[in-house]
């Protein structure tokens, strides 16, 4: 028997110095000796139940998820894949690696994860290292139709080490496929990038593939956005179609910050150099190429995270999720709003923000005032700059984890519209709010909060 499991000994744990009486007794360690810093985390809790965060690019993560994040295993330093460490001490690490992989793979029905990504912008930089040389040619949607800045903008590494190519949306505001094609033809590309950060609608993977084929590029896709709806089947998947497929695990499957790379049916395909897989390839991509030590308690938290994503209530939220969107869309261009592509078929509604005379800038402030948070976001021919803008980017996984539903989204645009519509624009990014409708709708939304607590945020202290 190995001599580090000692049975049951009546030691400290008996003594109620665990990891699971840990979480609680430093909550109130740090209160006692760091008040300063207690009160600020007190003072964010608050800003959190009390405000009505329409965002597309978070989601709330569960306490026992924050949990593991807070964990001793933050205290494990280590490098490598389980059963390969270059540190010593990575026996129980090496288990919830194991299970995180596991239940990533389950989740997306892939056949091969990585979960040591630290985000998703370092699994986009991963892959595309390991699938590129520098100055070779990746396909992506520009910045401006959407894209995230990891898919060739000027302003990412990839815009300073790869030819980047951008497709872009048509008139009406959806991807161009005749564009990616023309463009993947004339450049010849090695990596072509189905994804998106701004964008509304359902990506059709299979054309993504037809024209990675018809170049021999290899596609990654990446779902940050979408991961929750994709794992729920309630967007097609691209774990098969896609050679890679990447994701943050914060953004919709309520976990820690973080990435994930993934590869379906292509995992055993060879890479660039004809000798190892993609699964391999991938593998080094992360480490030792492009990060160094791992995140053990993000690790943990990932594992927890995805253990949620697999229960049936996640595809109730969703279903919930992309029924908000839906609705939101519709209530707010009800009210006369201008709601890119006429609508949404994931948990993203865009809205262009220049028929009200307001930057999204503005907007975004007036809404923050009231206690609403909607992000400001360039919109396809954006003549603002990425910092003013003229779009506001909205978003309902978090409307829907709070239980608010469609029949709740006429509410929450009243609130928007009341705000943005006694909003005036007051120079630069400058606005002037109506107090009389800041003080109204504050109120308001203060009640809709109260009614729809954070999930598992209030419960009562254990007796
Ligand atoms: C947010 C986002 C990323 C970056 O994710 P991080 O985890 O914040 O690095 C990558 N790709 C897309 C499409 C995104 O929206």
């Amino acid at each position: 028997m190995d001599s580090l499991t000692l049975p049951n000994q009546a030691g400290p744990a008996a003594r109620g110095t665990g990891q699971r009486d840990l979480t609680v007794s430093a909550a109130a360690s740090l209160r006692r000796h760091d008040p300063e810093l207690d009160g600020l985390l007190e003072q964010e809790f608050r800003r959190q139940q009390d405000t009505l965060a329409m965002v597309a690019y978070a989601s709330l993560a569960d306490p026992s998820v924050l949990a593991c994040g807070a964990s001793v295993l933050a205290n494990v330093t280590a490098e490598g894949y389980p059963g390969a460490r270059y540190h010593p001490g990575c026996r129980w690490l090496d288990q919830v690696e194991e299970l995180a992989v596991r239940r990533t793979r389950a989740v997306f029905g892939a056949r091969y994860a990585n979960v040591q990504p630290h985000s998703c912008s370092q699994a986009n930089l991963s892959v595309l290292f390991a699938l590129m040389r520098p100055g070779d040619t990746v396909l992506g949607l520009a910045l401006d139709a959407g894209g995230h800045l990891t898919h060739g903008a000027p302003a990412s590494v990839v815009g300073d080490y790869f030819h980047a190519v951008g497709y872009g949306v048509g008139e009406d505001g959806r991807i161009d496929y005749g564009q990616l094609r023309r463009l993947a033809h004339r450049y010849r590309p090695k990596v072509v990038i189905a994804g998106a950060s701004a964008y509304p609608r359902a990506l059709d993977y299979e054309r993504f593939r037809a024209v990675a084929d018809e170049v021999g590029a290899y596609l990654l896709a990446d779902i940050s956005h979408i991961a929750g709806l994709v794992a729920a089947g309630v967007h097609p998947s691209p774990i098969d179609l896609a050679h890679i497929t990447t994701l943050s695990t914060y953004k919709q499957l309520g976990g820690p910050r973080g990435g994930l790379i993934l590869s379906g049916a292509e995992c055993d395909t060879p890479g660039p150099d004809g000798v190892r897989t993609l699964a391999q390839l991938m593998q080094r991509a992360v480490f030792p190429r492009s990060q160094g030590t791992l995140n053990a308690a993000g690790i943990a938290a990932k594992a927890r995270a995805l253990a949620l994503v697999a229960r049936p209530e996640f595809r109730d939220l969703a279903e919930r999720i992309v029924g908000d969107a839906r609705a939101l869309a519709e209530e707010l261009t009800r009210r006369g709003h201008r709601v890119l592509t006429g609508g949404t078929d994931t948990h993203m509604v865009l809205v262009d923000t220049t028929p009200l005379g307001l930057s999204g800038a503005a907007a975004e402030r007036a809404l923050e005032e009231c206690g609403i948070l909607a992000n400001r976001n360039r919109i396809p021919n954006d003549t603002r700059s990425p910092r003013i803008t003229s779009g506001l980017r909205f978003g309902t996984n978090i409307l829907a984890q709070r239980g608010l539903g469609p029949q709740d989204m006429g509410e929450c645009a009243d609130l928007v519209h009341q705000v943005l519509t006694a909003t005036e624009p007051a120079g630069g990014a400058g606005h002037r709010l109506d107090p009389v409708v800041r003080d109204r709708v504050r109120r308001a939304v203060h009640r809709l909060c109260r009614r729809h607590p954070l999930p598992g945020y209030t419960a009562e202290p254990a007796a």
